[in-house]
């Protein structure tokens, strides 16, 4: 399809980005790896487009108070960065799992937190019916194939999995997103930054339409550098998760779970952490069998369609399996 005219705007510096953000139809170019798909899928169509990949916002530091990313920093240099994958393993894999090397050198952090929906209907515009495309237009997934499809935090308007990997370890992580606007700076945890679709499949993020994402920061803590993150998919690379579970635990010197987190990706339809399954493993000693029950306590409440029942076990499996390699870890 080819793409309608726009406007194309570089941005200098964050003033230029915010001022471009006041026009109502823009929107932002990181890495491109997911606007530019959307816009040649005829998804997206801004008639403004700013380009914010040459501001400074790069760096990567890990400290003894954690670690900060800028929103420009992309996938694999964060991935690769020799403190991230010694103090936040979690991310490291997470990113590593997904999408290609290609992609990873382009994707930006700030865009894989603002990446939209794989589901087929959202990207398919001869489809009329996608709530989140068109609201009120109902949703061609609800009798359609569901097998990438999420079990939790769906509604009667959308059923589409939040696709990201490195955004369900920074959900363990207890990471916050630090956006700039026209009234400041403000933090948003990223367990607040997507929303659930409700009735409003359209609104995915708590992002105000005119701030742009600076940073995200993470704590150094125990459990941060006691993480594993586990991704069962249809191939071995490139492919996005059936389920995924990014477990971090802390243990202390007695050998009792001191603190736990557990985030799940590709059965939520946002970074799916589980609260429950955190509290049913503290204050227990590491063992399979409490660690299943984690998983079948995480994946509580969901609702499944044909193709993506199977999701429940498998999801079950892959959180035990997460906290195992945790409890593992050096
Ligand atoms: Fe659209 Fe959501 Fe339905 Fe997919 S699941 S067709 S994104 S409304």
């Amino acid at each position: 399809m080819n793409i309608p005219p726009f406007r194309y705007l570089r941005a200098a510096d964050e003033k230029a980005a915010l001022g471009g953000l006041a026009s109502q139809d823009s929107a932002l170019l990181a890495g491109g790896t997911n606007l530019v798909d959307m816009m040649r899928l005829g998804v997206m169509r801004p008639a403004v487009v700013i380009d914010v990949s040459r501001l400074p916002l790069s760096r990567i530091d890990v400290t003894p108070e954690g670690l900060s990313l800028g929103a420009m920093a992309r996938n694999s240099d964060v991935a690769h960065h020799p403190l991230v994958r010694e103090h936040f393993p979690v991310l490291a894999e997470a990113l590593l799992s997904g999408a290609s090397p290609q992609l990873r050198n382009l994707a930006t952090v700030g865009g894989n937190l603002l990446q939209r929906t794989r589901c087929v209907y959202f990207r398919d515009v001869e489809n009329p019916a996608c709530n989140k495309r068109n609201p009120g237009s109902g949703c061609a997934a609800m009798d359609g194939w569901t097998r990438m499809h999420a079990v939790l935090g769906t509604s009667d308007s959308c059923i589409a999995a939040h696709p990201s990997d490195m955004c369900v370890a920074l959900a363990a992580l207890d990471a916050v997103v630090h956006v700039r606007g026209p009234k400041g700076e403000r933090a948003i945890p990223v367990a607040d930054f997507h929303t659930i679709p409700g009735a409003r499949p359209e609104i995915e993020t708590t992002l105000g339409r005119d701030e742009l994402i600076v940073r995200v920061t993470a704590p150094a803590t125990a459990f941060s550098k006691r993480s594993r993150y586990v991704k069962v998919r249809d191939r071995a690379s490139y492919a996005f998760a059936l389920a995924s579970c990014a477990a971090c635990l802390e243990i202390d010197g007695s050998g009792i779970v001191k603190q736990a987190r557990v985030a799940l990706g590709g059965v939520g339809t946002k970074p799916w952490r589980s609260l429950d399954a955190e509290r049913a493993i503290v204050g227990k000693k590491p063992a399979a069998d409490v660690f299943r029950g984690a998983g079948e306590i995480a994946m509580n409440g969901a609702r499944t369609r044909p193709d993506n029942a199977f999701k429940v076990e498998l999801g079950q499996r892959v959180v035990a399996r997460a906290l195992e390699l945790a409890a593992r870890a050096p």
